[in-house]
């Protein structure tokens, strides 16, 4: 997991901040913000792996309104989503969406490590078949010439 980015986005900052030096800890290199705009400004312009994001945040965008709007920007991108208790139906809508999993918070740090790697070796096959399938088509492109020009 060395070369994984993962974006926090949490209103909680106590527990943003908790999350990320636990993140940093380990030799991960996570970015956190506070709201579903922050994150989409920030994904416009930086690739990321896995996101984990909160599905209750006041103001503008909630967390489904913020999921839709990162799958929009980043399709390959891995979303996992934070929840409370009271809203895992609003997880359920997320996965429905494109999220990859949940997580009921508070969660163990071990919990959330397993469940990154498992987002993060979905998105790495993910990107590899396309890789692959880029490979494939210039290489059919290329065997498409006539040969003997
Ligand atoms: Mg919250």
């Amino acid at each position: 997991m060395d070369k994984f980015k993962i974006l926090v986005v949490d209103d909680e900052t106590d527990f943003l901040e908790t999350i990320l030096a636990r993140l940093k800890k380990r030799k991960l290199d996570a970015t956190g913000v506070t709201n579903g705009e922050a994150a989409v400004d920030l994904l416009k312009n930086q690739l990321f792996d896995v996101v984990l994001l909160d599905v209750k945040m006041p103001g503008g965008m909630d967390g489904i309104e913020a999921l839709r709007e990162i799958k929009r920007i980043q399709p390959l991108v891995e979303v996992v989503l934070l929840t409370g208790h009271a809203s895992i139906e609003t997880s359920i809508e997320g996965m429905k969406q494109g999220a990859f999993d949940y997580l009921l918070k508070p969660m163990k740090l071990e919990e959330l490590m397993s469940k990154m790697a498992e987002a993060f070796e979905k998105k790495s096959k993910h990107d590899k078949k396309i890789r692959e399938a880029v490979i494939k088509d210039l290489t059919q492109q290329h065997g498409s010439t006539p040969s003997g020009e």
